[in-house]
């Protein structure tokens, strides 16, 4: 047996609910993948403010630092809504623990399955066979460049370095490997100076890597080619700015926000694993809340920080069975709960 520890923050919201049923999915897989997972739980978010005054504690960010990996549900709610700059709010936990941990890579993967095809906004024969992951740079780029206001001006700057784009690449070429082996680099060179050193630097990691084919995309045809052709797609690395928008945007593809896993990476191998949802605030305690995004972060969890590859591809076929056998959620126009919908997925595990 490996024993691992996995720091777990539920947060706000439906987060408690989502975390705890995945928590009973790994517990049930875990022996079988020779893994003992301590789970170590703490307060993040609303709660967290509630209770310290800050949404994320020194304490807690140096528990996730010790940690193998750290798992999150969801921060946020009504209650803690506030346009005060002085007073804490519920995503600054997430900041904090981006910043904390040095996650520069956010790896979101959209594989629809045959069963929900019809549960997406793009017709059938678009998004058949569609099986991609955005890996978006995180910490860098226009989000945290120099901005300000000039008499009526307002500006924003774009800057990245040559580290921080080769980093971020390595992370999309080492996923590509383990996939089909194609890499979509996303840039606007025609007119950005940021985005020719992008690809550049791409280009010079890419060498590194000849059993990956590379091709470079501009941002607005890759926006296009998204809708028209996704399945075309393998792995995306972008940018901050363009990865926010273009991993919304191949999220869509699936057609429901309840099924969206995601992970930030760091250098090491310890990560952030979330569903893409938030804390859904409107049927918290309703026992109503998907938790297959949360059980396919997990999924995530066991590929990426705990080395368990197989028992993430068990946990993402027992999610992919229990849908074809139709344990939908209300988010996707079934009536199953979360209780109903996670004793599907332990069926499925066998
Ligand atoms: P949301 O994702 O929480 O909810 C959007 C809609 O999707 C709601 O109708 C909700 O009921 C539904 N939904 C979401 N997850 C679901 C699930 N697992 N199963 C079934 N239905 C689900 O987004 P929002 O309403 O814009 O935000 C609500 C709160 O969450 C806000 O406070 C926001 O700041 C926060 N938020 C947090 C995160 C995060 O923690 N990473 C991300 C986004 C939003």
């Amino acid at each position: 047996m490996r024993d691992v520890t996995v720091v777990v923050l539920p947060g706000d919201g439906i987060g408690p609910e989502v975390v705890g049923a995945t928590r009973e999915v790994v517990d049930a897989l875990a022996p079988s993948a020779d893994l003992s997972i301590a789970w170590a739980e703490h307060l993040i978010g609303g709660i967290s403010i509630d209770a310290h005054g800050t949404a994320l504690t020194d304490d807690v960010l140096d528990a996730c630092r010790a940690a193998d990996a750290v798992f999150l549900g969801a921060v946020g709610g009504p209650k803690w809504d506030t346009t005060d700059p002085d007073k804490p709010r519920p995503e600054q936990g997430l900041l904090g623990l981006r910043a904390g941990l040095g996650l520069f890579a956010n790896l979101r993967p959209v594989a629809p399955l045959p069963a929900l095809y019809d549960a997406s906004p793009l017709k059938r024969e678009r998004i058949e066979g569609t099986d991609l992951l955005v890996v978006r740079e995180l910490t860098g780029g226009i989000y945290f460049g120099k901005r300000g206001r000039d008499g009526d001006s307002a500006y924003d700057t774009c800057t990245y370095s040559r580290g921080e784009i080769a980093r971020l690449a390595r992370v999309g070429f080492e996923a590509a490997r383990g996939r089909r082996g194609k890499v979509t680099s996303v840039d606007k060179a025609n007119v950005l100076e940021s985005s020719r050193l992008w690809r550049e630097v791409v280009i010079e990691v890419a060498a590194g890597y000849p059993d990956v084919e590379l091709e470079h995309m501009l941002v607005d045809n890759a926006a296009m080619q998204l809708c028209s052709r996704p399945a075309d797609f393998d792995v995306i690395v972008t940018e901050n700015l363009f990865g926010d928008v273009l991993s919304d945007e191949a999220a869509m593809i699936s057609g429901s926000i309840g099924l969206l896993p995601s992970a930030s990476l760091g250098e090491g191998t310890n990560g952030l694993y979330e569903p893409v949802h938030g804390s859904a605030p409107d049927i918290a305690g309703k026992g109503w809340a998907n938790p297959m995004a949360t059980v396919l972060s997990a999924a995530m969890m066991l590929r990426y920080s705990l080395d368990a590859p197989e028992a993430a591809d068990r946990v993402e076929a027992a999610v992919a069975s229990a849908l074809e056998a139709g344990a939908l959620g209300r988010d996707l126009g079934g009536t199953l709960g979360t209780r109903e919908i996670t004793d599907r997925i332990l069926v499925a595990l066998g």
